[in-house]
């Protein structure tokens, strides 16, 4: 076990047990990346089906859940509710979470990737990672499998903190398209190339 000197997972630890829920506990060795890093979006059939967005700052997953998914067309708007921060090991997370367990349900791996923080490269007046958090705009450029370009999320409820409520819109660039609907056309993993009833019947085997 990795000794840690803040409880920036405090609150992913509390909910869970990773002993039996085999998600992973959060120990690994964090590294500073600065600004951008690996973004996921998950898939999870949970109680209720929604996607999980997840943005690598200061050493943890900063996390939204987003019942819809994300939309390619700037003219969406996806209601999104911040919640605990997840350990980094988090982004390689697919399996089933059992009965009982928080979040019971299968998750897959959605889309993957690095993402830049767009407000970082502003010229005048640049915003780190955890400066947009606090002030409820983050602007992100995601390098995914299946989305590319800017997204913004703007909270709308609440503070920096979880359960607060945030809208996730596309950004008008060259990743914008009214036209494609990725949530329902591209539902595998980009990590195992499985769908969910594939990602829960693997693990029934087990
Ligand atoms: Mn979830």
């Amino acid at each position: 076990m990795v000794e840690h000197d803040d409880d920036k997972l405090a609150a992913y630890r509390g909910k869970r047990d990773t002993g039996k829920s085999g998600e992973p506990a959060g120990d690994a060795e964090t590294s500073d990346s600065g600004d951008g890093g690996r973004f996921v979006i998950q898939k999870h059939d949970a109680s209720t089906l929604h996607y999980d967005l997840r943005l690598e700052s200061d050493g943890v997953l900063k996390s939204w859940a987003v019942p819809k998914g994300p939309s390619t067309d700037p003219s969406d708007k996806r209601f999104a509710i911040m919640t605990e921060d997840h350990p980094l090991d988090y982004a390689d997370f697919e399996g089933v979470i059992p009965e009982g367990e928080y979040g019971a349900g299968t998750v897959l791996v959605w889309d993957q990737g690095r993402y830049d923080n767009l407000r970082a490269g502003k010229q005048s007046d640049p915003k780190t990672m955890a400066q947009s958090l606090e002030e409820g705009l983050v602007e992100v450029y995601l390098h995914g499998e299946k989305l590319t370009g800017g997204y913004a999320l703007k909270r709308i409820e609440g503070g920096n903190e979880e359960k607060s409520k945030w809208l996730l819109i596309k950004m008008r660039d060259e990743g914008a398209d009214a036209r494609r609907n990725p949530t329902s056309t591209e539902p595998k993993s980009v990590r195992s190339g499985r769908d969910l009833d594939a990602v829960a019947a693997e693990s029934d085997d087990n």
